[in-house]
């Protein structure tokens, strides 16, 4: 069986403003019925308090029909979020020329050490300029460096309009949606 997961993330989200988006984001859910107010443990995969569904949860999915939705975690720290169902090899494309990165094993130095500090650039070998690892295009969206991400587990697919309710609060931000198995 195994659990799966579908992940808003806002991509441009800075650091200082994460929890403030996060909070704007998960009181408009909580008006909805979406979810619960208060996150607790159990609710998501490990002990990460997640907000348990609302009592009309299956207005942010296309086909509520035999769901059991669990948790919503809320991640409003940096974070390197993944998906899992890929159609292709993955691959990271520069945000000016749209190359496509050379080497995936510097790639994945470069996230890691994003991950531990905060900052990593990485070159583009075509046009030859550096950029913030998080404003690089990672192909079905494969890959998410940012700090601000919303985790909903073992829901149904959640509908296009929802996701677009919820880019309207993330002002103009770039979201990208991960989907996954584990
Ligand atoms: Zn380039």
């Amino acid at each position: 069986m195994g659990d799966t997961f579908q992940t808003i993330v806002d991509r441009d989200a800075a650091p200082q403003d994460a929890r403030r988006l996060a909070r704007s984001v998960v009181d408009l859910w909580v008006a909805e019925g979406i979810v619960l107010a208060d996150a607790e443990a159990g609710w998501g995969l490990g002990e990460l308090p997640a907000h348990p569904p609302g009592p009309r949860w299956h207005k942010a999915v296309d086909d509520a029909y035999g769901g059991a939705p669990e948790g919503v975690v809320v991640h409003s720290e940096r974070r390197v979020f993944h998906s899992t169902f890929l159609a292709r090899e993955p691959s990271t494309s520069c945000p000016r020329c749209a190359a496509v990165a050379a080497d995936p094993l510097l790639i994945s130095e470069a996230v890691e050490r994003w991950h531990r500090t905060g900052e990593a650039e990485f070159r583009c070998h075509a046009c030859g300029e550096a950029f913030p690892l998080p404003a690089w295009n990672w192909s079905e969206d494969h890959l998410a460096l940012a700090c601000l991400g919303f985790q909903f587990w073992n829901w149904p697919r959640l509908s296009e309009a929802f996701r677009a309710r919820t880019a309207e609060l993330l002002s103009g931000h770039r979201i990208a949606f991960l989907a996954g198995k584990v």
